[in-house]
Protein backbone atom coordinates (compact mmCIF):
# COMPACT_ATOMS: atom_id res chain seq x y z
CA UNK A 1 0.00 0.00 0.00
CA UNK A 2 1.34 3.00 -1.19
CA UNK A 3 1.80 5.53 2.18
CA UNK A 4 0.13 9.22 1.72
CA UNK A 5 3.06 12.13 1.50
CA UNK A 6 2.53 14.39 4.38
CA UNK A 7 4.32 18.08 2.88
CA UNK A 8 5.53 19.63 5.86
CA UNK A 9 6.48 18.79 9.27
CA UNK A 10 4.61 18.32 12.32
CA UNK A 11 5.65 19.22 15.57
CA UNK A 12 5.71 15.85 17.71
CA UNK A 13 6.14 16.43 20.95
CA UNK A 14 6.23 12.74 23.56
CA UNK A 15 5.58 12.77 27.32
CA UNK A 16 4.84 10.71 30.35
CA UNK A 17 3.54 7.94 31.73
CA UNK A 18 0.59 5.81 30.55
CA UNK A 19 0.43 8.21 27.91
CA UNK A 20 3.87 7.83 26.55
CA UNK A 21 3.52 4.08 25.95
CA UNK A 22 0.05 4.98 24.55
CA UNK A 23 1.35 7.66 22.26
CA UNK A 24 4.14 4.69 20.57
CA UNK A 25 1.64 2.36 19.90
CA UNK A 26 -0.75 5.53 18.03
CA UNK A 27 2.48 6.24 16.10
CA UNK A 28 3.88 2.80 14.83
CA UNK A 29 0.18 1.29 14.72
CA UNK A 30 -2.31 3.97 13.42
CA UNK A 31 0.70 6.67 12.07
CA UNK A 32 3.65 5.92 10.46
CA UNK A 33 2.70 2.32 8.77
CA UNK A 34 -0.05 4.80 6.03
CA UNK A 35 1.67 8.01 6.14
CA UNK A 36 5.12 9.48 4.41
CA UNK A 37 5.26 11.93 7.28
CA UNK A 38 8.45 14.51 8.74
CA UNK A 39 7.81 14.59 12.34
CA UNK A 40 10.01 16.81 14.63
CA UNK A 41 10.85 15.39 17.55
CA UNK A 42 10.96 17.08 20.90
CA UNK A 43 11.10 14.65 24.07
CA UNK A 44 9.15 16.29 26.83
CA UNK A 45 8.95 13.42 29.00
CA UNK A 46 10.03 14.56 32.36
CA UNK A 47 13.38 12.84 32.51
CA UNK A 48 14.60 15.05 29.27
CA UNK A 49 13.05 18.42 30.58
CA UNK A 50 15.35 18.07 33.53
CA UNK A 51 18.32 17.19 31.99
CA UNK A 52 17.53 20.00 29.03
CA UNK A 53 16.61 22.57 32.14
CA UNK A 54 13.28 22.98 30.43
CA UNK A 55 15.24 24.11 27.07
CA UNK A 56 13.37 21.56 25.16
CA UNK A 57 10.31 22.56 26.25
CA UNK A 58 10.93 26.21 24.69
CA UNK A 59 12.54 24.80 21.48
CA UNK A 60 9.22 22.59 20.80
CA UNK A 61 7.38 25.63 21.36
CA UNK A 62 9.34 27.68 18.81
CA UNK A 63 9.36 25.32 16.29
CA UNK A 64 5.51 24.97 16.40
CA UNK A 65 5.64 28.73 15.63
CA UNK A 66 7.88 28.07 12.62
CA UNK A 67 6.12 24.94 11.10
CA UNK A 68 2.53 25.63 12.30
CA UNK A 69 1.31 22.52 13.85
CA UNK A 70 2.02 20.47 16.91
CA UNK A 71 0.54 17.25 18.48
CA UNK A 72 1.65 16.71 21.77
CA UNK A 73 1.83 13.99 24.39
CA UNK A 74 0.57 14.15 28.25
CA UNK A 75 3.13 15.34 30.42
CA UNK A 76 3.94 15.67 34.06
CA UNK A 77 3.53 19.16 35.91
CA UNK A 78 5.76 18.35 39.10
CA UNK A 79 5.00 18.60 42.15
CA UNK A 80 6.87 18.25 45.49
CA UNK A 81 6.35 14.25 45.31
CA UNK A 82 7.42 14.41 41.38
CA UNK A 83 10.79 16.11 42.37
CA UNK A 84 11.63 13.44 44.80
CA UNK A 85 10.36 10.76 42.31
CA UNK A 86 12.45 11.69 39.58
CA UNK A 87 15.27 13.58 41.60
CA UNK A 88 14.11 16.78 39.54
CA UNK A 89 17.16 20.38 39.69
CA UNK A 90 14.08 21.84 40.52
CA UNK A 91 10.33 22.03 40.19
CA UNK A 92 9.50 22.92 36.39
CA UNK A 93 7.00 24.91 35.14
CA UNK A 94 3.88 23.37 33.80
CA UNK A 95 4.99 22.58 29.54
CA UNK A 96 1.71 23.68 28.62
CA UNK A 97 1.87 26.95 30.31
CA UNK A 98 4.97 27.30 28.46
CA UNK A 99 3.97 26.60 25.53
CA UNK A 100 0.72 28.82 25.73
CA UNK A 101 2.51 32.10 27.11
CA UNK A 102 5.02 31.46 24.07
CA UNK A 103 2.47 30.58 21.40
CA UNK A 104 -0.11 33.37 23.18
CA UNK A 105 -2.99 31.21 21.98
CA UNK A 106 -6.46 30.01 23.45
CA UNK A 107 -7.30 26.46 24.29
CA UNK A 108 -10.40 24.90 22.79
CA UNK A 109 -11.82 21.98 24.21
CA UNK A 110 -14.00 19.75 22.14
CA UNK A 111 -16.02 16.59 23.66
CA UNK A 112 -15.94 12.94 20.51
CA UNK A 113 -19.55 12.57 20.16
CA UNK A 114 -20.25 8.30 19.97
CA UNK A 115 -23.61 7.42 19.75
CA UNK A 116 -23.60 4.52 22.52
CA UNK A 117 -21.65 7.10 25.07
CA UNK A 118 -24.89 8.92 25.89
CA UNK A 119 -24.02 11.99 27.88
CA UNK A 120 -25.23 12.64 31.63
CA UNK A 121 -27.26 15.62 30.08
CA UNK A 122 -30.07 13.79 27.55
CA UNK A 123 -30.61 16.83 25.63
CA UNK A 124 -26.80 17.44 24.31
CA UNK A 125 -26.52 15.72 21.04
CA UNK A 126 -23.79 18.13 20.09
CA UNK A 127 -20.44 18.76 21.19
CA UNK A 128 -20.34 21.64 23.37
CA UNK A 129 -17.04 23.32 23.30
CA UNK A 130 -15.37 25.69 25.22
CA UNK A 131 -12.69 28.09 24.36
CA UNK A 132 -10.71 29.47 27.59
CA UNK A 133 -9.48 32.42 28.19
CA UNK A 134 -5.79 31.70 29.38
CA UNK A 135 -4.65 34.46 30.87
CA UNK A 136 -5.07 36.45 34.19
CA UNK A 137 -7.82 37.14 36.52
CA UNK A 138 -7.19 35.20 39.96
CA UNK A 139 -4.37 33.31 37.68
CA UNK A 140 -2.10 36.30 37.95
CA UNK A 141 -3.60 37.50 41.22
CA UNK A 142 -1.97 38.99 44.56
CA UNK A 143 -3.21 38.12 47.69
CA UNK A 144 -3.21 39.73 50.61
CA UNK A 145 -4.30 38.15 54.38
CA UNK A 146 -5.00 41.00 57.49
CA UNK A 147 -4.49 40.40 60.62
CA UNK A 148 -5.65 43.56 62.15
CA UNK A 149 -8.06 46.75 61.77
CA UNK A 150 -7.06 48.70 58.95
CA UNK A 151 -7.76 50.15 55.12
CA UNK A 152 -7.00 48.21 52.09
CA UNK A 153 -7.06 50.29 48.37
CA UNK A 154 -6.25 49.90 45.25
CA UNK A 155 -3.83 52.38 44.14
CA UNK A 156 -2.85 52.90 40.22
CA UNK A 157 0.44 54.92 39.54
CA UNK A 158 0.61 55.92 35.48
CA UNK A 159 3.97 55.82 34.31
CA UNK A 160 3.84 59.16 32.44
CA UNK A 161 4.07 60.89 35.89
CA UNK A 162 0.04 61.82 36.00
CA UNK A 163 -1.83 61.85 39.36
CA UNK A 164 -2.28 58.16 41.00
CA UNK A 165 -5.52 56.85 41.32
CA UNK A 166 -6.35 55.56 44.65
CA UNK A 167 -9.79 53.49 45.51
CA UNK A 168 -10.72 52.54 48.77
CA UNK A 169 -11.68 48.60 49.01
CA UNK A 170 -12.43 48.11 52.29
CA UNK A 171 -12.43 49.63 56.23
CA UNK A 172 -11.40 46.20 58.05
CA UNK A 173 -12.58 46.66 61.50
CA UNK A 174 -10.87 43.00 62.11
CA UNK A 175 -9.14 40.19 60.43
CA UNK A 176 -9.73 39.78 56.54
CA UNK A 177 -8.45 38.52 52.90
CA UNK A 178 -7.88 41.09 50.03
CA UNK A 179 -7.17 40.08 45.98
CA UNK A 180 -6.09 42.22 43.51
CA UNK A 181 -6.18 41.22 39.85
CA UNK A 182 -5.85 42.29 36.31
CA UNK A 183 -6.53 41.64 32.87
CA UNK A 184 -5.12 43.29 29.63
CA UNK A 185 -7.03 44.74 26.44
CA UNK A 186 -4.90 43.33 24.44
CA UNK A 187 -4.88 40.22 26.04
CA UNK A 188 -8.92 40.44 25.95
CA UNK A 189 -9.36 41.20 22.41
CA UNK A 190 -6.82 38.20 20.85
CA UNK A 191 -9.07 35.94 22.90
CA UNK A 192 -12.49 37.45 21.05
CA UNK A 193 -10.68 36.96 17.90
CA UNK A 194 -9.59 33.63 18.24
CA UNK A 195 -12.84 32.97 19.62
CA UNK A 196 -14.35 34.51 16.86
CA UNK A 197 -12.01 32.52 14.35
CA UNK A 198 -12.33 29.13 15.72
CA UNK A 199 -15.91 29.67 15.55
CA UNK A 200 -15.69 30.30 12.30
CA UNK A 201 -13.97 27.54 11.12
CA UNK A 202 -16.41 24.89 12.86
CA UNK A 203 -19.41 26.89 11.86
CA UNK A 204 -20.46 27.03 15.02
CA UNK A 205 -22.27 29.50 17.42
CA UNK A 206 -20.53 31.59 19.72
CA UNK A 207 -21.59 32.24 23.34
CA UNK A 208 -20.43 34.75 26.04
CA UNK A 209 -20.95 34.62 29.07
CA UNK A 210 -19.69 37.19 32.29
CA UNK A 211 -21.09 39.01 35.24
CA UNK A 212 -21.63 42.40 34.62
CA UNK A 213 -24.34 43.37 36.23
CA UNK A 214 -22.11 43.06 39.57
CA UNK A 215 -18.54 43.51 38.05
CA UNK A 216 -19.87 46.61 36.11
CA UNK A 217 -16.03 47.74 35.17
CA UNK A 218 -13.97 44.32 34.64
CA UNK A 219 -16.92 42.16 33.31
CA UNK A 220 -18.27 44.91 31.43
CA UNK A 221 -14.81 45.58 30.14
CA UNK A 222 -14.47 41.88 28.81
CA UNK A 223 -18.18 42.35 27.35
CA UNK A 224 -17.28 45.60 25.12
CA UNK A 225 -14.05 44.23 24.30
CA UNK A 226 -15.77 41.12 23.28
CA UNK A 227 -18.60 42.88 21.27
CA UNK A 228 -16.17 45.29 19.41
CA UNK A 229 -14.45 42.53 18.11
CA UNK A 230 -17.44 40.64 17.19
CA UNK A 231 -18.70 43.85 15.68
CA UNK A 232 -15.57 44.18 13.64
CA UNK A 233 -16.12 40.38 12.56
CA UNK A 234 -19.58 40.42 11.15
CA UNK A 235 -19.81 40.14 7.78
CA UNK A 236 -17.38 36.92 8.57
CA UNK A 237 -19.91 35.74 11.25
CA UNK A 238 -22.88 36.12 9.06
CA UNK A 239 -21.26 34.87 5.86
CA UNK A 240 -20.31 31.69 8.29
CA UNK A 241 -23.90 31.94 9.42
CA UNK A 242 -22.94 32.13 12.82
CA UNK A 243 -24.90 33.88 15.94
CA UNK A 244 -23.22 35.46 18.46
CA UNK A 245 -25.07 35.70 21.94
CA UNK A 246 -23.79 37.80 25.00
CA UNK A 247 -25.16 36.87 28.23
CA UNK A 248 -24.90 36.91 32.27
CA UNK A 249 -23.02 33.70 33.13
CA UNK A 250 -25.81 32.53 35.24
CA UNK A 251 -28.02 32.24 32.20
CA UNK A 252 -25.53 30.95 29.84
CA UNK A 253 -25.22 27.75 32.19
CA UNK A 254 -28.73 27.30 32.67
CA UNK A 255 -28.74 27.56 28.56
CA UNK A 256 -26.04 25.31 28.08
CA UNK A 257 -27.52 22.67 30.23
CA UNK A 258 -31.24 22.63 28.24
CA UNK A 259 -29.55 23.45 25.00
CA UNK A 260 -28.79 20.70 22.31
CA UNK A 261 -24.91 21.49 22.33
CA UNK A 262 -23.33 22.39 18.85
CA UNK A 263 -21.83 26.08 20.24
CA UNK A 264 -18.87 27.46 21.01
CA UNK A 265 -18.83 29.03 24.48
CA UNK A 266 -16.17 31.14 25.69
CA UNK A 267 -15.25 31.72 29.37
CA UNK A 268 -13.59 33.90 31.05
CA UNK A 269 -10.08 32.19 32.73
CA UNK A 270 -12.16 31.17 35.79
CA UNK A 271 -15.43 30.03 34.93
CA UNK A 272 -13.60 28.01 31.63
CA UNK A 273 -11.26 26.25 34.20
CA UNK A 274 -14.40 24.65 36.31
CA UNK A 275 -17.15 24.27 33.03
CA UNK A 276 -14.61 22.78 31.09
CA UNK A 277 -14.29 19.66 33.80
CA UNK A 278 -18.03 19.70 33.92
CA UNK A 279 -18.64 19.74 30.48
CA UNK A 280 -16.10 16.72 30.02
CA UNK A 281 -17.80 14.90 32.78
CA UNK A 282 -20.67 15.52 31.38
CA UNK A 283 -20.22 14.34 28.10
CA UNK A 284 -18.50 10.95 29.60
CA UNK A 285 -15.30 10.62 29.77
CA UNK A 286 -12.30 12.11 29.74
CA UNK A 287 -10.95 9.66 28.05
CA UNK A 288 -13.11 11.93 25.12
CA UNK A 289 -11.93 15.23 25.26
CA UNK A 290 -9.65 16.87 23.07
CA UNK A 291 -8.27 20.00 23.44
CA UNK A 292 -6.16 22.55 20.77
CA UNK A 293 -4.64 25.97 21.09
CA UNK A 294 -4.63 28.36 19.10
CA UNK A 295 -2.58 31.12 18.50
CA UNK A 296 -3.83 34.52 17.24
CA UNK A 297 -1.56 34.19 14.14
CA UNK A 298 -2.96 30.63 13.08
CA UNK A 299 -0.07 28.04 14.90
CA UNK A 300 -1.82 25.01 16.31
CA UNK A 301 -1.01 22.20 19.18
CA UNK A 302 -3.74 19.34 19.55
CA UNK A 303 -3.56 17.01 22.85
CA UNK A 304 -5.78 15.05 24.36
CA UNK A 305 -7.27 16.94 27.40
CA UNK A 306 -6.62 14.80 30.28
CA UNK A 307 -3.05 13.59 31.78
CA UNK A 308 -0.48 11.34 31.99
CA UNK A 309 -2.67 8.39 33.47
CA UNK A 310 -0.59 7.88 36.43
CA UNK A 311 -2.61 5.45 38.22
CA UNK A 312 -2.70 3.41 35.05
CA UNK A 313 1.28 3.29 34.43
CA UNK A 314 1.82 2.21 37.84
CA UNK A 315 -0.71 -0.90 37.34
CA UNK A 316 1.28 -1.41 33.39
CA UNK A 317 4.89 -1.03 35.19
CA UNK A 318 3.64 -4.16 37.89
CA UNK A 319 3.15 -5.93 34.97
CA UNK A 320 -0.65 -5.96 34.92
CA UNK A 321 -3.21 -5.40 31.97
CA UNK A 322 -4.36 -2.05 31.45
CA UNK A 323 -7.38 -0.35 29.85
CA UNK A 324 -6.58 2.94 29.02
CA UNK A 325 -8.74 4.81 26.63
CA UNK A 326 -6.46 5.99 23.98
CA UNK A 327 -9.13 7.87 21.61
CA UNK A 328 -8.50 11.59 22.62
CA UNK A 329 -4.88 10.57 22.16
CA UNK A 330 -5.49 9.31 18.83
CA UNK A 331 -8.10 12.47 17.97
CA UNK A 332 -4.78 14.70 18.77
CA UNK A 333 -2.76 13.05 15.82
CA UNK A 334 -6.14 13.25 13.61
CA UNK A 335 -6.61 16.90 14.49
CA UNK A 336 -2.89 17.86 13.82
CA UNK A 337 -3.19 15.67 10.55
CA UNK A 338 -6.36 17.62 9.09
CA UNK A 339 -5.11 20.64 10.33
CA UNK A 340 -1.93 20.33 8.17
CA UNK A 341 -3.30 19.22 5.50
CA UNK A 342 -5.88 22.47 5.29
CA UNK A 343 -2.75 24.37 5.60
CA UNK A 344 -0.93 22.16 2.53
CA UNK A 345 -3.70 22.13 0.72
CA UNK A 346 -3.48 18.05 0.55
CA UNK A 347 -7.27 16.70 0.47
CA UNK A 348 -5.96 12.97 0.88
CA UNK A 349 -4.34 13.79 4.39
CA UNK A 350 -7.20 15.26 5.72
CA UNK A 351 -9.15 12.39 4.35
CA UNK A 352 -7.68 9.79 6.46
CA UNK A 353 -7.32 11.96 9.49
CA UNK A 354 -11.18 11.72 8.93
CA UNK A 355 -11.30 8.17 8.28
CA UNK A 356 -9.24 7.61 11.43
CA UNK A 357 -11.73 9.03 13.47
CA UNK A 358 -14.80 7.58 11.65
CA UNK A 359 -13.04 4.36 12.41
CA UNK A 360 -12.41 4.79 15.78
CA UNK A 361 -16.14 5.90 16.65
CA UNK A 362 -16.90 2.81 15.05
CA UNK A 363 -15.30 0.63 16.85
CA UNK A 364 -16.55 1.78 19.98
CA UNK A 365 -20.51 1.69 18.53
CA UNK A 366 -19.85 -1.61 17.30
CA UNK A 367 -19.16 -2.63 21.45
CA UNK A 368 -15.15 -2.28 21.64
CA UNK A 369 -13.96 0.19 23.92
CA UNK A 370 -11.82 1.12 27.38
CA UNK A 371 -13.29 0.38 30.71
CA UNK A 372 -14.30 4.10 31.48
CA UNK A 373 -16.37 3.79 28.28
CA UNK A 374 -18.05 0.46 29.56
CA UNK A 375 -18.98 1.69 32.83
CA UNK A 376 -21.47 4.32 30.77
CA UNK A 377 -21.71 2.16 27.82
CA UNK A 378 -25.57 2.10 26.44
CA UNK A 379 -26.97 -0.98 25.35
CA UNK A 380 -24.49 -2.50 28.13
CA UNK A 381 -21.12 -4.03 26.58
CA UNK A 382 -19.89 -7.57 27.77
CA UNK A 383 -16.45 -6.84 28.57
CA UNK A 384 -14.13 -4.03 27.67
CA UNK A 385 -10.84 -3.83 25.70
CA UNK A 386 -7.28 -3.55 27.17
CA UNK A 387 -5.17 -1.10 26.05
CA UNK A 388 -3.37 -2.04 23.34
CA UNK A 389 -5.98 -4.46 22.42
CA UNK A 390 -8.32 -1.54 21.71
CA UNK A 391 -5.29 0.31 19.43
CA UNK A 392 -4.93 -2.94 17.25
CA UNK A 393 -8.53 -3.45 16.58
CA UNK A 394 -8.80 0.09 14.74
CA UNK A 395 -5.15 -0.57 13.36
CA UNK A 396 -7.05 -3.51 11.38
CA UNK A 397 -9.88 -1.54 10.82
CA UNK A 398 -7.41 1.09 9.06
CA UNK A 399 -5.43 -1.73 7.09
CA UNK A 400 -8.41 -3.27 6.10
CA UNK A 401 -9.83 0.42 4.87
CA UNK A 402 -6.72 1.96 3.50
CA UNK A 403 -5.88 -1.25 1.01
P1 LIG B 1 -5.23 12.17 34.73
O1 LIG B 1 -3.98 11.67 34.16
O2 LIG B 1 -6.12 12.93 33.82
O3 LIG B 1 -6.03 10.93 35.34
C1 LIG B 1 -6.95 11.02 36.38
C2 LIG B 1 -7.89 9.82 36.36
O4 LIG B 1 -8.85 10.01 35.32
C3 LIG B 1 -7.20 8.50 36.04
O5 LIG B 1 -6.64 7.91 37.17
C4 LIG B 1 -8.34 7.71 35.43
O6 LIG B 1 -9.28 7.27 36.41
C5 LIG B 1 -9.07 8.79 34.63
N1 LIG B 1 -8.53 8.93 33.26
C6 LIG B 1 -7.93 10.02 32.73
N2 LIG B 1 -7.60 9.81 31.46
C7 LIG B 1 -7.99 8.55 31.17
C8 LIG B 1 -7.92 7.74 30.00
N3 LIG B 1 -7.35 8.19 28.88
N4 LIG B 1 -8.41 6.48 30.06
C9 LIG B 1 -8.97 6.01 31.18
N5 LIG B 1 -9.08 6.74 32.32
C10 LIG B 1 -8.60 7.99 32.31
O7 LIG B 1 -4.93 13.13 35.97
P2 LIG B 1 -3.92 12.93 37.21
O8 LIG B 1 -3.75 11.47 37.51
O9 LIG B 1 -4.44 13.85 38.22
O10 LIG B 1 -2.55 13.50 36.70
C11 LIG B 1 -1.46 12.68 36.30
C12 LIG B 1 -0.38 13.59 35.75
O11 LIG B 1 -0.85 14.23 34.57
C13 LIG B 1 0.06 14.69 36.70
O12 LIG B 1 1.46 14.66 36.83
C14 LIG B 1 -0.39 15.96 36.02
O13 LIG B 1 0.54 17.00 36.20
C15 LIG B 1 -0.46 15.58 34.58
N6 LIG B 1 -1.43 16.32 33.75
C16 LIG B 1 -1.01 16.68 32.50
C17 LIG B 1 -1.88 17.31 31.63
C18 LIG B 1 -1.39 17.66 30.27
O14 LIG B 1 -0.26 17.39 29.91
N7 LIG B 1 -2.23 18.26 29.45
C19 LIG B 1 -3.21 17.56 32.02
C20 LIG B 1 -3.62 17.16 33.29
C21 LIG B 1 -2.72 16.53 34.15
P3 LIG B 1 -9.21 5.86 37.16
O15 LIG B 1 -7.97 5.89 37.99
O16 LIG B 1 -10.48 5.87 37.96
O17 LIG B 1 -9.17 4.77 36.12
MG1 LIG C 1 -10.12 22.64 35.86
Amino acid sequence: MAKIKVISPIVEMDGDEMTRIIWQMIKEKLILPFLDIELAYFDLGMKHRDDTDDRVTVDAANAIKQHGVGVKCATITPNAARVKEYNLKQQWKSPNGTIRSILDGTVFRKPIIIRNIPPAVKSWQKPIIIGRHAYGDIYRNVELVVDRPGVAEMVFTPADGSEKKVVAIHEFKGPGVVMGMHNTEKSIRSFAQACINYAVGEKVDLWFGAKDTISKQYHGFFRDVFAEEVERAKDRLAAAGINYRYMLIDDAVAQVIKSPGGMLWACMNYDGDVMSDMVATGFGSLGLMTSVLVSPDGKYEFEAAHGTVMRHYYEHLKGNPTSTNSIASIFAWTGALAKRGELDTTPDVVAFAKKLEEIVVRTVENGVMTKDLMLIAEPVVAKYAQTEEFIDVVAAELTAAMS
